[in-house]
């Protein structure tokens, strides 16, 4: 069950049985097996609920994240310059093919300079030179 509005309406209609029930034990006209197994399955019916609570935390938390990342870059775009993408009056690079990927990453580049003169950059994400 991955719908939060059926897992809880189903968690509201248990809980209603279970008053029911107790109120009829009072008068003994259901035995004490017959409310342990209906506790057990409004037991089950509230894990069944906190899983599916816990997903949706977990996939807000994922669109969160995407949301600010989204607003990072359309807010504050980056430029196209030598095989690499710069943000406006930054020195370091970043990442092209971290940038190009479907997160859109914003790693910025490590100098590297592998000989004399020539500085070339490193991603310590993907690894990748430029
Ligand atoms: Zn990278």
């Amino acid at each position: 069950m991955d719908n939060p509005i059926a897992a809880v309406t189903a968690l509201v209609s248990l809980a209603h049985s279970l008053f029911d029930f107790a109120s009829k034990i009072k008068k003994d006209d259901i035995s004490k097996d017959e409310f342990l197994l209906k506790v057990s399955e409004w037991n089950k019916q509230l894990l069944e609920t906190q899983l599916v609570i816990t997903d949706l935390i977990n996939k807000n938390m994922a669109l969160e994240q995407e949301n600010r990342r989204l607003k990072e870059h359309e807010s504050d775009p980056l430029i196209w310059r030598n095989a690499k993408y710069w943000k406006d009056g930054d020195d370091v690079p970043f990442c092209p093919v971290c940038y190009e990927s479907p997160e859109r990453y914003r790693h910025h580049m490590t100098p590297y300079s592998p000989t004399a003169g020539a500085i070339t950059y490193t991603c310590g994400h993907c690894k990748r030179y430029s």
